[in-house]
């Protein structure tokens, strides 16, 4: 019974998933949707855009008067980003054990910025990609960078 079936399915899980600009510089946004297709996630929405410092501003907002708030933003406009939402069960969790440690030069070997990134010698840690840190973070994200959502 689909009626039954649809009534009882819990609302799918999901996470927004940003592929910085030095992701999409080094040419390893198909690489980094593979391993989260791979994962068992589905892709729900993906869009390749040059973020405004409004929208910056408010994703970290909780950084908002750290050292690296400032550099960040600029960082994250220095080039298009990939904006993702992901979908499945866990994939909050998921999404951000497949993106490992945020310092790439701890992040453990099979995650995305253990086998893909490293420190570069910059101000912001360029670690190739963002994962909301909860559902909640989830929810506030996306409609933030997919208000059609
Ligand atoms: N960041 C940085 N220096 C720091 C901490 C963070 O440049 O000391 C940057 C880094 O790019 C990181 C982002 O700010 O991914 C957001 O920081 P957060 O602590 O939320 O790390 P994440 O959740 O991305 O692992």
């Amino acid at each position: 019974n689909l009626t039954t079936e649809n009534a009882e399915a819990p609302v799918a899980e999901r996470t927004l998933v940003l592929v910085k600009p030095d992701g999409v510089r080094r040419g390893l946004s198909g690489e980094i949707l593979r391993r989260i297709e791979a994962k068992g996630y589905t892709l729900r929405a993906v869009r390749l855009l040059r973020p405004t410092s409004e929208v910056l501003h408010q994703h970290y907002a909780e950084h908002e008067g750290k050292p690296f708030f400032e550099p960040l933003v600029e960082f994250m406009m220095s080039g298009p980003v990939l904006a993702v939402v992901a979908e499945g069960e866990g994939v909050v969790p998921g999404f951000r054990s497949l993106a490992g440690a945020t310092n790439p030069t701890e992040a453990a070997p099979g995650t995305i910025r253990g086998d893909l990134g490293r420190d570069w010698g910059t101000k912001v840690v360029q670690n190739l990609v963002h994962g909301s840190d909860s559902p909640e973070s989830a929810s506030r994200e996306i409609s933030l960078w997919f208000p059609e959502l």
